[in-house]
């Protein structure tokens, strides 16, 4: 997988607003919010893409989601906040490096946009 600027945030080559991390994930606020809380939870593990994810991910892929939950509640969204992960550019991806959207703060429409 090539260096996404992800990748460089784990490396710290770059800044970003960290709210959570540990050995196997980072979260950090998102810099264009959609919402009030706007994080994304990443695995320091570079996958690029939910597709190209296989069996042995599947702990890391649950942690994630422990970790969004978790920074959902730290942040006061803990009762109601959306977990959105786009895969593929016609699905929104712009960053080929797997992530999870927290958001949180505001009414979300369904279907989505
Ligand atoms: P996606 O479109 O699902 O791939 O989401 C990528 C997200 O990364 C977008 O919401 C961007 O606003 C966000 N983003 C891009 N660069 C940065 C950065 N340097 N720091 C924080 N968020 C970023």
């Amino acid at each position: 997988m090539s260096e996404t600027i992800f990748s460089q945030i784990i490396n710290r080559e770059i800044d970003a607003d960290i709210v959570f991390e540990d050995d196997r994930c980072l979260a950090f606020r998102d810099v264009n919010p959609q919402a009030p809380l706007h994080v994304l939870v990443i695995p320091k593990k570079p996958i690029d893409m939910l597709v190209h994810a296989d069996d042995t991910d599947a702990e890391l892929l649950g942690h994630l989601m422990l970790v969004a939950r978790r920074v959902a509640r730290d942040e006061g969204y803990g009762e109601a906040f959306r977990l959105v992960v786009n895969n593929g550019e016609a699905a929104g991806q712009t960053v080929f490096h797997i992530h999870l959207h927290v958001l949180g703060g505001r009414a979300f429409q369904w279907p989505p946009g």
